[in-house]
């Protein structure tokens, strides 16, 4: 490929909307655009990092006998209220009408529509076990779209469903299916972690969690180091005994910046990033004690949600912190507090500071409090005095490192994850819903054992830069770069010399099947550099008037903090 033909759009800042580093390094790589809110074009850069997951994906579900399809996009409504989807579902699932008023979804997932190919194609025993799956664009309207590809509404996953003849069928449908997944993680270079998730009612402990391992993951995930336990935190938290408690942390002091106070300033201060995974802040007007522990029964949560308006506050009076929450207006929080909530202070509470990039931070008297609903702990600041201190007051969780694991081997350590696969065991949930059965050896009708298993095809690349960059840009792992190796010719356009090295070596890789970008642009080599650093391709090659006087080629791993001289002749067994 040359670079003059193909789509390069670069950009110097990243839009004020992205929050994360994959977003930001996406948007300014010029992978992806964004069209509406969680809505974005897969440009021909980002387009050819997602073709190399999708292969790797449809490679190893194929190896683990699992058969591709395409399901429809828009279904008919009959099908979902079969299941009672097309009412449970609420508003994640969109719904539309054609021409005649008929009702219609645009797939979030496709149970409802693999379990009637299954009822009308898949009569007897003999045709089982079965697996189909779809590479699909998926359309779920998220509450919050955010992070660009990452937590998109429109989105690209991959879904397979098993069909089994009993119990026994469809838990070895399952684990062949949870080892596929290993192996595709595995391909991808990726730290990831697999950990138990919540099933549900049925299903035991078929339902796992593939977890890529990023500060900025929605989801923590609690394992311990030395033994094999691993799971979400909700499916942890399920298993530990319940309610909050003091927590051990030690209180941090921090020096906020005087006289004016950014989200920066608040999320030093709270120990938290902000304005990234905060989805809630309390207040707490009471004072601490000693031991940082919320004094007497007066601590008041005040939780502003990340898509809540002034409105719409959730507060909570939470003596001891073991209360539920409820809802108060604006004004019943002005009464109590005789402030205004969204405003920080008290740096200069006589002229308060609005917070412009972020509403979720709310200042009283001499108070600032955070709670961070993600990781759970309640953080008072007492940044009215003299000493800016914070303690983390409490922890909501129930479920804290240190604890003990439950297979008694070890300490439970937490960490943040990005779910960019799930594998689940189903049961008959949906056969027995659709009256889905095959004729079984006694020639009886038997509902199908099914389970079911996803993967984020476009939120996967997002996860790999979350683990993969640096101040230049992005650093792909070889198999989903768009291009494995760059060349950048210096002078290209004055050195028939270096045009023809360049031009040679570019038809020589290819030729050994390497996945090679040749960039004839004419950029000077700063800009020429730039880009490909921000872009992320893995190797890089220097072509240049005097290095080919030597015979030599500059070679350089993105990683690597300089070149290194190879030979032309031995170039192209270098790269391979
Ligand atoms: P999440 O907990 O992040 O909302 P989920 O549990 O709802 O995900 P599943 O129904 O398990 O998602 O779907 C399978 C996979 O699809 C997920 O593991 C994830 O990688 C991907 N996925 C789900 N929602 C989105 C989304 N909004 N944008 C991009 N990928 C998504
Ligand atoms: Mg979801
Ligand atoms: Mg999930
Ligand atoms: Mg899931």
């Amino acid at each position: 490929m040359k670079a003059s033909q193909f789509f390069i759009s670069t950009l110097k800042e990243a839009p004020a909307d992205a929050e994360v580093v994959s977003h930001k390094l996406m948007m300014r790589a010029g992978l992806i655009k964004k069209l509406g809110a969680g809505i974005y074009t897969y440009m021909p850069m980002g387009l050819r990092v997602i073709r190399k997951v999708e292969a790797i994906v449809r490679e190893e579900m194929d190896r683990a006998g699992a058969v591709e399809c395409t399901m429809p996009v828009v279904q008919p409504a009959e099908l979902w209220e079969e299941t009672g989807r097309f009412d449970k579902m609420g508003p994640e699932l969109l719904r539309i009408q054609d021409r005649h008023g008929r009702d219609f979804i645009v797939q979030p997932t496709s149970e409802e529509v693999v379990t009637d190919i299954a009822r009308q194609e898949l009569r007897s025993y003999k045709q089982l076990p079965k697996n189909l799956y779809q590479i699909q664009t998926k359309f779920r309207d998220e509450r919050r779209p955010r992070f660009g590809l990452m937590r998109g509404r429109e989105f690209t996953m991959k879904d397979a469903y098993s069909f089994d003849r009993d119990q026994a069928g469809a838990k070895a449908s399952y684990q062949a299916m949870a080892q596929a997944y290993r192996r595709i993680f595995d391909r991808f270079g990726l730290k990831y972690r697999a950990v138990a998730a919540d099933s549900g009612a049925i299903g035991g402990d078929l339902s796992e969690e593939f977890q890529v391992i990023a500060a900025t993951g929605e989801d923590a995930i609690v394992y311990c180091p030395t033994s094999d336990y691993a799971a979400n935190l909700e499916k942890a938290e399920a298993l530990a005994p319940a309610g909050p408690r003091p927590a051990a942390s030690q209180p941090r002091t921090l020096t906020p910046t005087p006289g004016k106070a950014t989200c920066a300033d608040v999320a030093e201060l709270l120990g938290v990033p902000l304005p990234t995974t905060v989805k809630s802040l309390v207040l707490a007007t009471d004072a601490l004690n000693e031991a940082g522990e919320p004094q007497g029964a007066q601590v008041w949560l005040l939780l502003l949600r990340g898509d809540h308006d002034m409105n719409e506050i959730k507060v909570s009076k939470v003596p001891g912190l073991d209360q539920g929450f409820r809802f108060a207006t604006v004004a019943e929080i002005e009464e109590h507090f005789g402030a205004k909530p969204g405003y920080l202070g008290p740096l200069d509470l006589k002229k308060p500071v609005r917070i412009v990039a972020d509403r979720e931070v709310a200042v009283m008297a001499d108070w600032i409090c955070g709670a961070n609903q993600e990781d759970h702990h309640i953080t008072g600041v007492n940044w009215g005095r003299d000493l800016p201190e914070a303690h983390v007051v409490a922890d909501l969780r129930n479920v804290v490192a240190g604890d003990r694991s439950p297979d008694g081997q070890g300490e439970l350590a937490i960490e943040r994850g990005i779910e960019v696969g799930h594998v689940f065991y189903l049961g008959t949930k949906y056969s027995k819903a659709m009256d889905a059965t095959f004729l079984n050896e006694d020639g009886k009708p038997a509902h199908f054992e099914m389970g079911c298993y996803g993967i984020g095809v476009t939120r996967l690349p997002a996860a790999a830069i979350e683990q993969n960059h640096d101040e230049r840009g992005i650093i792909w792992p070889d198999a989903i770069a768009p291009f494995t190796v760059v060349l950048c010719p210096i002078g290209m356009d004055r050195s028939a010399e270096v045009k023809a090295a360049a031009e040679n070596l570019h038809d020589e890789l290819l030729a050994a099947g390497v996945d090679v970008l040749l960039d004839d642009r004419g950029e000077r080599p700063g800009a020429m550099f730039a880009d490909w650093e921000l872009i992320g391709v893995p190797h890089r090659v220097v072509l240049s008037e005097r290095g080919l006087k030597e015979d030599q080629v500059e070679y350089q791993h993105r990683r690597d903090t300089s070149a290194t001289k190879v030979a032309v002749a031995d170039i192209v067994s270098h790269l391979k």
